[in-house]
């Protein structure tokens, strides 16, 4: 952004010592990663109060800052505006901002795959508009007020990532950016403590439909039946589904993966083929995503093919790493939920990319009181893959390794509470170029400190 302080106080409805010419390029809530221009927003926390901060800000070449009225001893020589919330400030800052701005806004949530489905639908759009993107994970009321406020005036379009974890999230983020399309990837398990069921988390995802512009669009997974019926509740939206099923507006034909990736047909609203640096069917399901909406943005299919053969997405979801001896990991320790988890096996399991396959799993944090059906339910899918060997990692998957052992699995199993060592030792000892490596568990478990043991002895 380029705005004057003064636009700013009036957006907030505020006073302050506003000081002329003052010109505003982004905001920022930490001084230690705070650009030039930036407008400094001081958050009062238990530990910690911002305003002590201000000045270095200022230093560090911050353009202004917000005040809290009910915060003493505001200097009088820097420029500020007084506000009573910093958290609603920001908020109503973007909201204003977004009000300026001509791009056009992508809303992504859902229960799995919105950071990858951001990265892909941004990659795919990148060589043809001015893009910019969620940073990171920074999805939630404070990071899309942010993003939206780091926007350019001349972006053209902003793809945004939506977390939630209870109701009303996604629908007050959705109604602050006011999305033209919006995605739902798909539902899982994740934060049934707070939702009560996969029904309750279907109808937080639909939120995001709140803010949806009046000609807007949904692309939402079409192989769950709760969207499907949520869908079919609301006959005014404008819906597309995308999946393997045949009755999905966009369908996922044939597929096959070599070491460049996957190539892929799709058939429906769209008909063509593609080929993704990507693997898992269900990353490549998530570009379908991206398809559909640069379909809708006029790209043709030669110009989204050429973009998806150049995708990169973020570290450590379904990310190839291969070894020196020729071993091929695939990093998928970023996290883990029982969808995800489902996902990644189905991946391994289908996968001829090499054919001595190895899944090191860590435990799924965050499941409620289910937890360990969910870690014994693994159990039955990895029965039907063909495994040289299951590496277990941390106090739940313990559950698994017994399930294991009751099923009389023969599968040399390894279970470990919370020591690597083990696994990256039995892994050093049978892993060559033949070797497919799965690591697959939650961010706790930091389960690529297996990966990098073995890449680094
Ligand atoms: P978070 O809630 O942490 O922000 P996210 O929704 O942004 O997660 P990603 O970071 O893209 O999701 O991926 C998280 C994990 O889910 C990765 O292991 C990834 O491979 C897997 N995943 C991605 N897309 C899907 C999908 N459509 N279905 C199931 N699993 C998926
Ligand atoms: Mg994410």
């Amino acid at each position: 952004m380029k705005r004057l302080l003064t636009e700013l106080a009036g957006w907030l409805q505020s006073e302050g010592q506003l000081m002329d010419g003052v010109l505003v390029s982004g905001v920022s809530f930490d001084t230690r990663t705070l650009k030039e221009g930036d407008l400094f927003i001081p958050f009062r926390g238990e530990q910690v109060n911002g305003h002590q901060f201000v000045q270095q800000a200022i230093d560090k070449g911050a353009a202004a800052s917000l005040w809290m009225k009910d915060e003493p001893d505001a200097p009088a020589n820097i420029p500020l505006i007084f506000i009573d919330d910093p958290e609603l400030a920001m908020q109503q800052l973007a909201r204003s901002y977004r009000e300026k701005l001509a791009c056009k806004f992508i809303g992504i949530t859902g229960s799995n795959g919105k950071t990858s489905t951001k990265d892909l639908v941004a990659s795919v759009l990148s060589p043809y508009f001015n893009v910019r993107k969620t940073e990171g994970n920074f999805n939630n009321e404070l990071g899309l007020p942010w993003t939206i406020l780091s926007l350019e005036e001349d972006t053209e379009v902003a793809v945004l990532e939506m977390g939630m974890s209870g109701f009303g999230e996604i629908s007050f983020l959705s109604d602050l950016a006011k999305p033209h399309y919006t995605v739902i990837t798909n539902i899982g398990e994740a934060h049934m403590q707070d939702l009560g069921s996969r029904e309750g988390i279907a109808i937080a995802k639909f939120e995001i439909i709140d803010g949806l512009q009046e000609d807007g669009k949904l692309f939402y997974d079409g192989d769950e039946v709760l969207l499907q019926a949520l869908v079919s509740a609301h006959p005014k939206l404008d819906a597309v589904s995308f999946g393997h099923s045949e009755n999905a507006g966009l369908s996922l034909g044939v597929m096959e993966s070599g070491d460049e990736g996957s190539r892929f047909t799709v058939k429906g609203k769209i008909d063509g083929s593609f080929t993704i640096p990507v693997f898992g069917s269900h990353q490549v399901k998530n570009s379908l995503a991206a398809i559909l909406i640069a379909h809708e943005l006029g790209l043709s299919n030669e110009q989204i093919d050429s973009a998806l053969r150049q995708v990169k997405l973020t570290d450590m979801r379904m990310q190839p790493v291969v070894a020196e001896n020729g071993a091929l990991f695939i990093n998928d320790a970023y996290n883990a939920a029982p969808t995800s988890m489902e996902a990644a096996l189905t991946f391994l399991q289908e996968t001829k990319l090499r054919s001595e396959k190895w899944a090191v799993l860590g435990d799924m944090l965050e499941l409620g009181e289910n937890e360990r059906h969910y870690h014994e339910s693994i159990a039955r899918q990895l029965g039907t893959i063909s495994l040289q060997g299951i590496l277990l990692f941390g106090p739940r998957m313990k559950w698994l390794y017994d399930e294991l052992q009751k099923n009389g699995n023969e599968t040399n199993v390894i279970w470990s509470e919370n020591d690597y060592d083990p696994l990256i030792a039995t892994l050093l000892s049978s892993i060559d170029e033949n070797s497919i490596v799965l690591l697959k568990g939650s961010r706790g478990m930091e389960l690529e400190k297996v990966m990098d043991g073995v890449l680094k002895a």
